[in-house]
């Protein structure tokens, strides 16, 4: 039974961070870091326990780097952020971490913030050359843009909306399924198409995968996921009519469940887990 209590602090805002855009010099003195190493985080690790490496400035004065990013404080503590050589061997106490599993073992916002700068790291691997002629590109000076050297181009670190939906008409919540989940069922969702805003992508992907009409929709909360640069954004939404059929060859099936006879869930870190259980909160049977 979904754990209210266990719901990631992730939709809530954290003040403890602030970021800082660039460029501006890594301030002296004592910083926490994010680095990657083929995608993978890295951190220090005695036995079971992991934390956020921190040290000064030339922490990786003897591991081959791609450029330092100073991204935000923490705490008052300077972020930087770093793609490691993927043929480096790391310092004795470290461990590289994939960010599906990193969730678990890392507080909210210490996650947050890696994802955070997972995101960064990617965006300047794959911002080198201009899309346009292939000249190289600069950073902009007042943020993470990058622009082409001949000046036909400027992009900005990508942000790819993406809508979820908990359909309920009351007693009963709508969950799919996908081949491959196994036991596990999830809520209706999809990408934003260009020119679309949230709400009419919701009501199209609810026609398209589920072949029903819904209302009262509201906007519920929002989640950064990152693989490697989507937004979810989460609606709550009431049954409205049509009969319940799985659309398309995406999804094998579709169908109500109530309360007392969930099926299993998505992971506690998703946004799908948060609606579920603000829904469960307000109609479930909750003990
Ligand atoms: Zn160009």
């Amino acid at each position: 039974m979904a754990n209210t209590e266990n719901i990631a602090d992730n939709t809530h805002i954290n003040n403890d961070f602030e970021r800082v855009y660039p460029p501006q010099p890594i301030p002296p003195g004592p910083a926490l870091w994010f680095p990657f190493q083929k995608q993978r985080f890295l951190v220090k690790a005695q036995g079971q326990n992991i934390t956020l490496l921190q040290g000064e400035k030339n922490l990786l004065a003897n591991i081959k780097h791609e450029e330092l990013l100073y991204f935000g404080r923490f705490k008052g503590q300077p972020c930087i952020a770093c793609a490691i050589d993927p043929d480096e061997t790391l310092p004795a106490g470290w461990k590289a971490i994939g960010l599906r599993e990193l969730y678990s073992q890392l507080s909210g916002i210490e996650y947050n913030i890696a994802t955070y700068a997972s995101q960064l790291i990617n965006w300047h691997q794959t911002s080198r050359y201009c899309p346009v002629c292939g000249s190289p590109m600069v950073s902009v000076e007042g943020g993470w843009g990058r622009t082409c050297t001949r000046g036909d181009y400027t992009g900005y670190p990508p942000v790819i909306p993406a809508i979820i939906v908990l359909i309920h008409d009351g007693k009963r919540m709508l969950m799919a399924h996908k081949p491959g989940w196994g036991k596990r069922y999830g809520l209706i969702a999809g990408f934003v198409e260009p020119g679309e805003t949230l709400e009419e992508c919701v009501h199209r992907e609810v026609k398209e995968e589920a072949g029903i009409e819904i209302e009262e929709l509201q906007y519920m909360n929002s989640q950064p996921w990152p693989f490697p640069s989507q937004l979810m954004v989460g609606f709550m939404a009431r049954y409205k009519s049509g009969a319940v059929e799985p659309q398309d060859n995406e999804l094998d099936d579709v169908h109500w469940f109530s309360p007392d006879a969930l099926p299993e869930l998505p992971p506690p870190s998703s946004l799908a887990y948060i609606l579920i259980s603000s829904w469960l909160k307000q109609y479930g049977n909750h003990k």
